[in-house]
């Protein structure tokens, strides 16, 4: 589905963010990114988000290079694929209902019966069906983190990242986004995740890619990678997290 092909990246100044990233992502498959900070976890996938310009490399959707995409291509490719930020990123002035079915509606894609109708299917699938009418602000962060979930969703998307989407969260909020993440992975929805939730990278990643210093050094399914790393930096980062 995705298909990264050699993906260089250098921010001004001259730093190299990501070195020569090859990754390929199949339908339905859970995609867990770790690594330490500074790695280029994000670059990439804001690179696969089109957020970033990319210096060098390919990124493919389906077969097809984003490569000289036009500014209103772009806006469909991220349409196509959602992202989840740390910060939710939502709209606090409107209402839940309407920053979900906001996109949906700007694109064009569904009438507003059915933008309704939708945005309510996928707030009873995060339990949150009784907050359609209420303003975002006045949400807890792991139900904005919630409805964010729902507005990527909204669209329909061929697959989803997520950056550290958990990480801004309070203790006590965690389990209940991770909860939806594991039923969307569990249902087949082709997912990128960067996060530090270890538990969810053991129980619902497909594949591990460990990221250092802007390079992808080890790919494994979980299983494997945190009982027997091949390399000393996945050892290495694996022995400070543990
Ligand atoms: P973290 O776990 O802290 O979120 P990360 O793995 O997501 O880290 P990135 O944010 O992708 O790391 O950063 C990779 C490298 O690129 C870092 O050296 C960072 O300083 C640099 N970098 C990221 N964004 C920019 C930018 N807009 N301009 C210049 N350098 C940047
Ligand atoms: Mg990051």
């Amino acid at each position: 589905l995705i298909n990264v092909s050699g993906l260089c990246k250098e921010f001004r100044g001259g730093i190299r963010a990501l070195n020569d990233i090859n990754l390929s992502v199949n339908r339905g498959e859970v995609v867990v990114i770790l690594g330490p900070s500074g790695s280029g976890k994000s670059t990439l996938i804001r690179c696969i988000n089109g957020l970033e310009e990319t210096t060098s490399g390919e990124i493919k959707v389906e077969g097809k290079s984003l490569a000289g995409n036009s500014e209103r291509k772009w806006r469909n490719h991220r349409l196509e694929v959602g992202m989840v930020f740390q910060n939710y990123a939502l709209f606090p002035h409107l209402n839940v209902i309407k920053n979900i079915t906001l996109a949906p509606l700007r694109a064009g894609v569904l009438k507003k019966e059915e933008a309704v109708q939708e945005a309510r299917r996928l707030l009873e699938l995060v339990g949150l069906a009784a907050k359609e009418n209420s303003p975002v602000a006045s949400l807890s962060g792991g139900q904005q983190q919630r409805i964010a979930i729902c507005r990527a969703l909204a669209m329909k998307p061929k697959a989803i990242l997520f950056d550290e989407p958990t990480s801004a969260l309070d203790p006590e909020m965690v389990g209940e986004v991770l909860s939806v993440m594991r039923r969307l992975a569990d249902e087949g929805v082709t997912m990128i995740c960067v996060t530090h939730e270890m538990g969810f990278a053991k129980s619902a990643a497909d594949r591990i890619v460990f990221m250092d210093k802007g390079e992808i050094v080890e790919e494994a399914p979980p299983q494997k990678f945190f009982s027997a790393p091949e390399s000393d930096r996945s050892r290495r980062f694996l022995d400070l997290i543990s």
